[in-house]
This record gives structure tokens, C-alpha cells and sequence, in this order.
């Protein structure tokens, strides 16, 4: 089974699974149609299944064309279903899907976007969390409220900690420069943003990320550090709260 992750536009990705066995493959998300196509086209692969995590235009501006030219059935959240066209299966975490022989099971994260949906594959150990977490950071809330972007983020925290997150954006630079104004002692987390410094300069992806290395450094992942409260001078305050707070600032930073 190969994994593709294609940079498209200015800062996103898609991610591309290939199963040789039967030639079958995967696409999770269609940011735009020409740097999907030049993969598929490049490895003469049709597209048999597309999975969308949520109806912002630069998560589905593709699907459209790249079904016509690679067919493939499409996949994408019930609820808001009617902003993509294309669409031919709605679906929700009530719903499991089995794809090139793989269970894939789907979790509902609203906050950012309110039709946001994630995918976990067991077999693979990743998990397609686009807008809703990023390395060292989490989605915008744009939709949706604090509270259930808190939710939704606990939801993929129950995953195994070895899994790899696939993310829909390059905002990794960014996201360590406002991690360490909040929580500028953890040692993990100077690291993460000297080795992001690194790959950014040699223009390399840094992500997926491992869950259990974005639970060392990603601030919303973390509102029980004690340096963190102290910074925000919250020591009493509940998660929930705590991460709120953290999401407010960095919305200002
Ligand atoms: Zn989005």
C-alpha cells in the first residue's frame, strides 16, 4: 500500500492511497485538480474512491474534474451535503466504510467547519484529521463553537498515540512560533520547532505527525501543562476552558 501526500495550492495537502495488489486507489481531499492529476496520471492510476472532510472550497475544488477524468465514486459529509454536486455517498461516524479491503472508520469533529469528518485507518494507522488538527496547532472555529472543537479533538485523542496524522495544511512554522510564546520551557517543543526550521528551509512537508509526538508539543493538546496555565494564569480553570483561552490568542496572534 503506497501513501501519497501531494502539496497542493499555496499550503494544503491531499493524500493519495495506492493499493498494488489491485490497483486500486484512494484520494482524501481534492484541494485542486492539476497536482492530484500529474500523480494519478504519472503512475497511470484511475481514482476509485474519494473521501471529502469538509465543504470548504479549497478541500473540494477539485472533485468535480478529477472524477470526470478518473471516475471513482465520491464520498463526503451528510451533513451540507448539497455544497458539493459531485457528491454520491453522504455519510457520517454512523456509517463504516470498507475500502480496498481496509475498514475505514469515520469520526463527526464539527468546530471548525460544522460538516467536518475525519478518517481513521486501522490497518495503515493513520488518520486523515485536515482542518481539525494541525502540528502544533488545531483548526480555525469557524462554524462551530470552542466547545465542540474541544470534543472533536477529544475524539481523535482516543486513537492508538502511534498513529499518523495526516493534516490539511502546512502551518506548521506558524503554529510553533505562537506554541512557544505560550509554553516556552518545554524542551519537545523547542526541538519540534528547530527541526520544522530545518525541513521548511529545505522545503520539506513536516507533516503527518504522530500523535504522540503532538501530545509532547501541540498546545491544544496539552491545557493540563502547568506552564501553560501559569502562563495564562488559568491553574484552576477546566481543560475545556483552558483550551478555549489558548484558541482565542492564537486567533490574535
Ligand atoms: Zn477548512
Amino acid at each position: 500500500m503506497q501513501i501519497i501526500q501531494i502539496p497542493c495550492r499555496q499550503d494544503n495537502y491531499a493524500v493519495l492511497i495506492h493499493d498494488d495488489k489491485t490497483n486500486q486507489t484512494i484520494l482524501f481531499d481534492a484541494p485542486e485538480h492539476d497536482a492530484i492529476a500529474e500523480v494519478l496520471e504519472t503512475n497511470g492510476w484511475q481514482l476509485d474512491h474519494m473521501l471529502i472532510t469538509h465543504y470548504h472550497f479549497d478541500h473540494i475544488e477539485g472533485a468535480a474534474s478529477l472524477k470526470a477524468q478518473f471516475g471513482g465514486q465520491v464520498y463526503g459529509p451528510k451533513i451540507n451535503a448539497h455544497e458539493l454536486k459531485c457528491l454520491d455517498n453522504p455519510i457520517d461516524e454512523s456509517h463504516s466504510l470498507n475500502l480496498l479491503g481496509m475498514d475505514i472508520k469515520i469520526f463527526d469533529t464539527p468546530g471548525h467547519k460544522d460538516d467536518h469528518i475525519c478518517f481513521y485507518l486501522a490497518d495503515l494507522k493513520i488518520a486523515i484529521v485536515a482542518d481539525v488538527i494541525f502540528s502544533m496547532g488545531c483548526g480555525r472555529i469557524l462554524d462551530g463553537n470552542a466547545a465542540q472543537m474541544y470534543q472533536s479533538i477529544q475524539k481523535l485523542l482516543t486513537l492508538p498515540v502511534d498513529t499518523l496524522f495526516y493534516c490539511g495544511h502546512e502551518y506548521t512554522t506558524a503554529n510553533g512560533e505562537f506554541a512557544i510564546s505560550v509554553e516556552p520551557n518545554n524542551i519537545d517543543l523547542q526541538t519540534r520547532v528547530a527541526e520544522v526550521k530545518t525541513l521548511r528551509a529545505q522545503s520539506k512537508p513536516t507533516v503527518p505527525t504522530l500523535l504522540s509526538d503532538e501530545l509532547k508539543v501541540n498546545p491544544f493538546l496539552r491545557p493540563n501543562s502547568s506552564e501553560i496555565r501559569k502562563k495564562l494564569n488559568m491553574q484552576s480553570a477546566s481543560d475545556k476552558a483552558v483550551f478555549a483561552k489558548i484558541r482565542t490568542l492564537k486567533d490574535n496572534f
